[in-house]
Parts: C-alpha cells; sequence; structure tokens
C-alpha cells in the first residue's frame, strides 16, 4: 500500500506530527483539567477553611461573653445580698442582675435566651428575646439540677465553657447552640451556671457578611452550614439546589462522619453534578461530639465549564494542526514527487529508445538540476547511440569484406594443402623409386669392391683406397635405407608386424653385430635382461632401434669407454619393459634433448662433426617407439654420459595410459 514514495512520506510526516501534537494535546488537556480541578478545590477548601476559622472565633467570642458574665460585679453583689441580706434585698439584688442580663442581651442581640441557674439548679434570672426585643422572665420556677448540661458545666473549671448544638427549641424548629459556664464567687465557691442558647443561624452571620458573590467560579454554588440536627442556608444557595438535594448532600457528608470527627475537610467530587467540600467545626477542640460542618456544593458544570472551553479551544487547536499537517505533507510531497514521476516517465521513453524526449521547463530547485542533467545526458545518448549506429554499420561492411577474403584465403589454402598433399606423395614415391634405383649399383659397388680386397695382387694403398670405396658405399647405402624407411613411416606404407620376441636373444644377436665397432674402439660393452623375458613388439623395428641405440653409444664414446644395456619390466603389473641403453660417451646438453630426436638433427658441435652419421637414426627410432605404443627419452650429463630410455608395452593389447 506504501510502496510509493508519495505514500511514504505523507505516512512519515503524519508519524512525526499528528501522532506527537495529539499526544500533547491530550496530555496537555488532562493536565489542564487535572490541575484546574485541583486549583479550584484547594481554593474552595481554602476559601471554606477561612470561613471555618471565622466561625470558630465567632464561637470563641460567645464563649468569652459567657465568661465575662459570669464574672460580672452584679452577680458577686447578688451572692453576697444572698449571705447576708433579707429576702427583700435579695430580691432588689436579683432586680438589678436581671437588669444587667436584659441590657447585656439587648447590647449582643444574638442570644435568644441567658439565664443564671444557681448551684441547686433552680433557674435566678432568665432574659429571653428574639434578637430583637428582649424581656425578663425569671418568675417560672424552673429547676435544671438532672439536666445534662447543668451538671456537665458544675464540673468545668474557671474559663472552661460547655457549649453544645444538639438541644432543639420547643417553639422554633431550629437548632439552639447552648453556650454555659461555670459561676465561682470571690471566694472561689461554685455559684451555679450561666445558661444561654442563640440560634445556630448566627452562625451564618459571618459569612453572610464575607461570601464574595462575585466571584465567577462561586457562581451557582452554594454554602451552608449543617448540624446534627439541621442544615442553615446563606445567602448563597445555587439556583438547582432544592431542599430534597440539601438533605441527600448533608446525609452524604455526615455518612463520612469519622473523617469528619478526626477534623478532617474533605471533598466529594464523584457525583454526577456536584462537587462537594466540606470542613468540620468544633466548639471546643476537646470535645469531637458537638460540631458544625460547613459545606460548599459546587455545579460540576460551572466548574469545568471553563475547562471544558479551554479544552474545546483546545481540540480545535490540535484538529487544526493535524488538518494542516497533512495538508502540508499532500503539498510538500506533490512538490517533491511531481519531477520525480516526469524524471520516471522520461527514463522509461528513453527505455523505449525515444531519445529525443526532454523533461520540459525544469524548476530552479535540486530536481531543476536533476531534469537539466537527465536532459544533457538523454541528448549525449542520443548522438552517442547515432554514433555508435554508423560505427555499428561501418563494421559491418568491414567484416563482410574480411569474411570474402578469408573465405578466398580458405580456399586458396585448400587448394595449396591438396597440392602438398599431391608434391608429398609424389616425393615418397620419387624416395623409394630412387632409394631402389640407388641400392641396386650401390649393392654392385660394395660386391665388387669386396671381390677386389680379396685380391692379394694389391698392394696396400690400392686396398686402401677400396676400403674407403667399401666405407663409403656403405654409408651411403645406410642413408638410403634410413631415408627410404622414413618416407615410408611419413606415407603410412610402415606396417608393424607384432610376433613374439624373445628379448635376450634380440639383444645377443644386435651386440654381435657391434662386435667390429666395439673392437675399434676398445669399447666394453655389456647387457642385463630377465633371462626368459618375451614381448609382442614388431621384431625387425625393435632391432633397428636397438641397433641405432647401440651404434650411437659406441660413436659418441671415447676409446676404452662403457657402453651397459638394461632391459626390465617397468612395474609390478608387468605390463610394459622399459629398455636404458647408458654409455660413457661425450654426453648431451640439456637444451638438446627433444631436439636430438628431430629428423636430420645432428648437435651443432666441433666434438659432434668428427662423427659420422646422417641425423635420422633417432628420429626413426622415436617413430617406431611411438608406432608400437611406447615413449623415449633420453637423460645425460654433458661431457660425462648418456642414457637413452624407452618403454614398450609387453603386448599391444596393452594400454598406452598404463606407460610411464
Ligand atoms: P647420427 O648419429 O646419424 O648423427 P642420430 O639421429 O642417431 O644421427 O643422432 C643425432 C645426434 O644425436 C647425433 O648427431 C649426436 O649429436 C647426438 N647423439 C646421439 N646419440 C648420442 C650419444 N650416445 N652420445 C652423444 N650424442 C649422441
Amino acid at each position: 500500500m506504501f510502496s510509493r514514495i508519495s505514500h511514504k512520506m505523507i505516512l512519515t510526516f503524519l508519524l512525526v506530527s499528528v501522532i506527537p501534537i495529539s499526544i500533547a494535546g491530550i496530555y496537555s488537556i488532562n493536565l489542564a483539567t487535572d490541575s484546574f480541578q485541583s486549583l479550584t478545590l484547594e481554593y474552595t477548601q481554602m476559601d471554606l477553611s477561612s470561613s471555618a476559622e471565622e466561625i470558630y472565633d465567632f464561637i470563641n467570642y460567645n464563649k468569652s461573653d459567657m465568661t465575662f458574665l459570669s464574672k460580672s460585679p452584679a452577680l458577686r453583689d447578688y451572692f453576697l445580698a444572698r449571705a447576708t441580706h433579707s429576702q427583700s434585698e435579695i430580691e432588689r439584688w436579683k432586680g438589678l442582675l436581671e437588669e444587667h442580663f436584659l441590657i447585656f442581651c439587648e447590647s449582643r442581640s444574638i442570644y435568644e435566651k441567658v439565664s443564671y441557674i444557681d448551684e441547686d439548679g433552680n433557674m435566678v434570672v432568665s432574659v429571653e428575646g428574639d434578637g430583637a426585643s428582649f424581656e425578663v422572665n425569671s418568675d417560672i420556677i424552673e429547676n435544671f439540677s438532672t439536666q445534662q448540661f447543668f451538671i456537665e458545666t458544675m464540673k468545668l473549671n474557671e474559663d472552661q465553657a460547655f457549649i453544645t448544638a444538639a438541644s432543639a427549641s420547643s417553639t422554633k424548629k431550629t437548632t439552639l447552640v447552648t453556650y454555659a459556664v461555670p459561676v465561682f464567687d470571690e471566694f472561689e465557691r461554685r455559684r451555679g451556671i450561666i445558661y444561654s442558647t442563640m440560634s445556630a443561624e448566627y452562625f451564618l452571620k459571618p459569612l453572610n457578611e464575607s461570601i464574595l458573590v462575585d466571584e465567577p467560579i462561586k457562581k451557582g454554588s452554594s454554602l451552608f452550614l449543617i448540624s446534627n440536627t439541621n442544615v442553615y442556608l446563606t445567602h448563597r444557595v445555587g439556583e438547582e439546589m432544592d431542599s430534597g438535594s440539601i438533605v441527600e448532600i448533608a446525609s452524604l457528608v455526615l455518612s463520612g462522619r469519622e473523617d469528619i470527627t478526626s477534623g478532617r475537610s474533605g471533598t466529594i467530587a464523584d457525583l454526577q453534578n456536584w462537587i462537594i467540600t466540606y470542613t468540620p467545626i468544633f466548639f471546643d477542640q476537646n470535645d469531637t461530639e458537638e460540631f458544625l460542618v460547613l459545606v460548599e456544593v459546587m455545579e460540576k458544570a460551572a466548574v469545568f465549564s471553563k475547562v471544558e472551553t479551554f479544552s474545546d479551544a483546545f481540540l480545535i487547536l490540535i484538529t487544526s494542526a493535524i488538518f494542516i499537517s497533512i495538508l502540508a505533507a499532500i503539498i510538500i510531497t506533490q512538490t517533491i514527487t511531481k519531477p520525480l514521476k516526469e524524471l520516471i516517465a522520461g527514463t522509461k521513453r528513453i527505455a523505449k529508445k525515444e531519445l529525443s524526449f526532454q523533461v520540459k521547463n525544469p524548476s530552479d530547485d535540486e530536481f531543476g538540476f536533476l531534469a537539466n542533467s537527465f536532459n544533457d545526458m538523454a541528448k549525449e545518448l542520443e548522438i552517442a547511440y547515432s554514433e555508435l549506429e554508423d560505427k555499428v554499420k561501418q563494421r559491418t561492411i568491414r567484416l563482410q569484406l574480411a569474411n570474402e577474403k578469408l573465405r578466398a584465403l580458405i580456399k586458396e589454402l585448400k587448394e595449396a594443402n591438396e597440392k602438398t598433399k599431391e608434391a608429398s606423395k609424389l616425393k615418397s614415391q620419387f624416395i623409394a623409386n630412387m632409394s631402389h634405383e640407388l641400392r641396386t649399383p650401390l649393392n654392385s659397388i660394395i660386391g665388387f669392391t669386396d671381390v677386389l680386397l680379396d685380391d692379394e695382387n694389391l698392394d696396400e694403398e690400392q686396398k686402401d683406397y677400396l676400403k674407403t670405396i667399401l666405407k663409403n658405399s656403405e654409408s651411403l647405402l645406410q642413408l638410403i635405407n634410413d631415408i627410404l624407411d622414413l618416407s615410408k613411416i611419413e606415407a603410412n606404407k610402415m606396417e608393424i608386424v607384432y610376433q613374439k620376441v624373445k628379448v635376450e636373444e634380440l639383444l645377443r644377436r644386435v651386440h654381435k653385430l657391434m662386435a667390429p665397432l666395439v673392437a675399434e674402439k676398445s669399447i666394453y660393452i655389456s647387457y642385463e635382461c630377465l633371462p626368459n623375458l618375451e614381448i609382442y613388439v614388431d621384431k625387425s623395428k625393435l632391432r633397428q632401434i636397438m641397433i641405432n641405440l647401440l651404434t650411437n653409444a659406441i660413436k659418441f664414446n671415447k676409446i676404452s669407454g662403457k657402453v651397459k644395456t638394461t632391459v626390465s619390466y617397468l612395474n609390478e603389473e608387468m605390463d610394459a619393459v622399459k629398455f636404458e641403453v647408458w654409455d660413457s660417451g661425450i654426453g648431451i646438453q640439456e637444451k638438446n634433448f627433444e631436439a636430438i630426436f628431430d629428423e636430420f638433427q645432428q648437435i651443432d658441435g666441433t666434438e659432434t662433426r668428427d662423427y659420422q652419421g646422417t641425423g635420422l637414426g633417432l628420429a626413426i627410432s622415436k617413430k617406431y617407439v611411438e608406432m608400437m605404443g611406447g615413449t623415449i627419452w633420453v637423460n645425460s650429463v654433458y661431457g660425462q654420459w648418456s642414457k637413452f630410455s624407452f618403454i614398450l608395452p609387453v603386448s599391444p593389447g596393452e594400454k598406452d595410459n598404463d606407460i610411464q
């Protein structure tokens, strides 16, 4: 699918741009969402904590109100009256105390009820009101000695307070927060408690004052206070928040009571529509049973609307980046591949021998350079091709001419060859005839010279002349015989006649023939041969070979030299026999080892010049040996000895290859 460069480039482009952009984009969105969410929550939490602190300060402030009241001089005066004065006097001081309590309530205007209960649990003074107007209500005789708040408060030390939000008002459906502090007289004796109640709603006062409703993030969010029994709403209650939802949220927060009683603030973020943050507020740090919880509920959609806007913007950004990348990839790829495609089309046309093809309108860039080079190359190719065609034509013509000449030459050569064959045939014929014609008179000369030499009337000088005639005639006859043999061999008229030959007998006869020559030079001649060695060869030819080699061995030997012939089997298979003729003569230089076997070859040295001969003996011997399937060669140390060796198969049936 991605075999073409354009596809590969687009794919690469997408890989290197789109994937990193997408990863970075998604990562950034997630990161932004997360940090925005945690920032919002952190901010809300901080906000909530500072509000909680304000409430806590408010509680403490009220507590110190009570402590202040418990130490008021009016109360001390009342105690004094009780100890020393009459009942009417006591009533007067009580009236003053009631006045004091009334002024206090009116000045603070947050308490619903402020009372003094004596050490026996009897209510002495009580001021009640609705925050706006107050009245003394001390005539009701009420005993609180069994009430829990009384018992608990009576156990407290100075500066300690009993605060609870649990006691509900009988008339109003609202939680009343109770403050109670112990009262001591100047002698540090317990003289009862100061007891006050106020609607828990007053706790919202500092909150309502401090709410920054302008904060955009807080728009649509709700802030409220939960006690054990009730929920107090601040001014900030979102439109979406109905009473059912509030109750649901309150119970949800309180269900995490353990978290709250350990004083921890928290967040519930896994709801569908809301994010809830809460902070517990304790009346007394040491009492974790009595608490309020400040709760802030934010609409998820409102919180994340900004993030979503950001994400949407980012998503659009990423999509456009990807789109632009793809577009850029396509444009760049097109820019690069278009000239390449043209070049490829060009190469195809040139391959079809359209050598005049040129790439049109090359650009100024590297591709243009490539296209120009391509055009130059095509032009040069066209020129070279046409030149080549011319040359081929010329060469073809020359070749045809040369062929014709060659044919004529071959014809001439054939004719010449025919003529040579004819001439050779005639030469052999002529030599055979001539030899015959020469041998007849020569034999007569030799015969008559021999007869004349027997004449006793001849003097020594005449005898010498006759001997010279005889010797030269014999040499001439030998030469003629040799030439005749050679021409027969060349004319393929020499035939081999195989017969059983007893080698030792043959050697004996040949050595006997050598006797006059040996005697002439006092040569010591000997032979060695297996007694019953028999081979199948042409007897006369073997005889002729042996005569030739022995004649040479004696001829080129010194006076009193040695000649030794050895015949033995070549190997264990006994299928060939090796003949060796050794002499202690003048020897042969290595460079002449081969030449001496050629016809009419005599070594051109002063020494050999002295010896008579025709230069045909070795040539004929070599031909005979080879005709019988053997080989012949020489070894020598110049000036010391020579050894001529030849091998013949035991019978003509033996393979040539077996002969070494
Ligand atoms: P020829 O003996 O008639 O000259 P050959 O063909 O028999 O011709 O020998 C060729 C040459 O080889 C000789 O002329 C001689 O120079 C050399 N030659 C042959 N046999 C011997 C030998 N036994 N010792 C030294 N030289 C030899």
